[in-house]
């Protein structure tokens, strides 16, 4: 069927002329088609998966402005609950072996930043000090369990007095004990075994 200009304006001027009998007629018919509309769209996703998110991703790419738009609107309006899914997630991330290692690279990927500072000593060597210590503190001794020792420069950071930090110059402490600590050199060293 051939649809003529003029039809199609007529269509459209007819549409715009009666809107909101449109919109209630709409929406009176999806009330009473709910759930079969609903099961509609939901099949009509499954099958047409890839190319809507294919659409999707291509419109995001055409439209990064809008999207930066809607994410900052969206975090405006949903602060607290995402925030508390970012603390969930970071949480349950830290407290495995591979989380807690990147959190711990990244500290120091950042003291060499800002100190010129190198350290040189792997995973495993690390874990092995952390594993003889049995999750107490060797400092004041209270059990903490292994997942809650921190790194401590035996030598701080701060006194710039060592440039290359090896497996000797760290040890695992309590938070606690890390922190009153501080930029103190003690004499007594911790966890060297
Ligand atoms: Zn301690």
């Amino acid at each position: 069927m051939v649809v003529s200009e003029r039809e199609k304006e007529y269509k459209k001027g007819y549409y715009k002329d009666n809107r909101e009998e449109f919109r209630k007629r709409a929406k009176l018919y999806y009330e009473k088609n709910k759930d079969g509309l609903k099961n509609y769209s939901k099949e009509f996703y499954e099958k047409n998966k890839y190319e809507i998110k294919r659409r999707h991703s291509e419109w995001q790419k055409n439209n990064r402005n809008k999207v930066k738009e809607i994410q900052k609107e969206y975090r405006k309006n949903n602060g607290e609950k995402i925030r508390e899914n970012e603390r969930e997630y970071r949480n349950k991330y830290y407290k495995t072996t591979f989380g807690k290692w990147n959190m711990i690279q990244k500290r120091l990927r950042r003291a060499e930043r800002l100190r010129s500072v190198e350290h040189k000593f792997t995973k495993e060597e690390w874990n092995l000090k952390l594993e003889k210590t049995e999750g107490f503190c060797p400092r004041c001794n209270k059990y903490i369990s292994i997942m809650n020792l921190t790194l401590d420069h035996i030598v701080p950071l701060a006194s710039g007095r060592i440039r290359t930090y090896t497996i000797e110059d760290v040890q695992p402490l309590c938070r606690s004990c890390n922190c009153s600590k501080g930029a103190k050199v003690e004499e007594k060293v911790y966890g060297c075994w």
